[in-house]
């Protein structure tokens, strides 16, 4: 049987009637609780602001992302209806026939989070220069990516928790360094085999091809990958990345004496983590290897 079939049919993942959409069940939140508090854990030496996100960011904030110049394919707007009461009867007669009812549907000013560290930036903009000695933000959101799949290892809707830094070049690129020693190191107290390795978002488009080579060239993003699976594809579990001034231009961001400010990221895709686990060490808990229980609080 498929990965996907056993964790459905162990109750893991609740399939909601169209690709990438699933209930997840207490087992597999467990998991995912101990996941996060691990991570915690693992992130609690410098000093960190923590931020919980929800789904939702606004259209402005989102706009400025860039994210619709990069991945107009993958990005999600919220649209509502709008009309009048006649429009509304057409809706209902569309619904009745099981036709398209969508066409009153406009677009709100709530656009749904890609990555949960794009909110971030502005909201710490928005204070001024940055501290001396920079910040380290905790964030975690649902995310949403429009990428219809059967593979449970891809999710439109999924939680990726990320420590966001910003500072100097310095501070930036030294944070992303250390957590890809970390993230190792947690892979490896986890039981888990990974590797890591030189990533490519997918741009959209015929520049983006550009964009995505020299994100390559430059090794901007890193991956931690994970075999996962029925054919032990490599999973992308963590991220590690390094924007350099470029979020730090488009939101003003500046460090305490004045200059544009760095970013960098590392971000955990928590269901990508727990689907890791169950495909490494079984679908129920209570078997794993006692260190890896431990280390997840199970
Ligand atoms: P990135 O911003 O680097 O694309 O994503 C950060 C992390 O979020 C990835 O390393 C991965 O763990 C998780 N992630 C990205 N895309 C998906 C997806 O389609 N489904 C799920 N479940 N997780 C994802
Ligand atoms: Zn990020």
């Amino acid at each position: 049987m498929s990965f996907r079939n056993r964790l459905i049919e162990a109750g893991r993942l609740v399939p909601l009637g169209t690709p990438g959409l699933y209930g997840r069940d207490g087992t597999f939140e467990a998991v995912a609780a101990g996941l996060e508090a691990l991570i915690t854990q693992l992130g609690a030496g410098e000093r960190t602001e923590t931020l919980r996100l929800p789904p939702g960011m606004s259209m402005a904030a989102f706009a400025r992302t860039g994210y619709m110049r990069n991945f107009p394919q993958l990005a999600g707007t919220v649209h509502c209806f709008c009309g009048d009461e006649r429009a509304h009867r057409q809706l209902v007669r569309q619904l009745e026939c099981s036709e398209d009812w969508t066409a009153e549907q406009r677009a709100s000013e709530v656009a749904l989070v890609p990555a949960s560290c794009y909110p971030v930036y502005g909201l710490v903009a928005a204070r001024g220069p940055l501290p001396e000695g920079g910040a380290v933000v905790d964030v975690a959101a649902w995310c949403f990516r429009h990428e219809p799949s059967d593979d449970p290892m891809r999710q439109q809707m999924f939680r990726m928790r990320e420590y966001v830094r910003l500072g100097t070049p310095d501070q930036a690129i030294g944070y992303r360094n250390a957590w890809v020693e970390r993230g190792q190191a947690m892979a490896r107290r986890l039981g888990l085999n990974s590797a890591v390795d030189i990533a490519n978002d997918p741009f959209f488009g015929r520049a983006g091809r550009v964009l995505a080579s020299g994100q390559r060239d430059q090794a901007l993003k890193l991956e931690l990958l994970i075999p996962v699976g029925d054919d032990q594809e490599q999973g992308a579990c963590m991220s590690f990345n390094a924007h350099r001034d470029s979020f730090g231009h488009s939101w003003g961001l500046r460090t305490a004496d004045g200059a544009v400010a760095h970013t960098a990221c590392v971000g955990f895709g928590i269901e990508r983590l727990t689907l890791a686990l169950f495909s490494q060490h079984g679908l129920d808990p209570a078997d794993w290897p006692p260190p890896v229980r431990a280390a997840l609080h199970l």
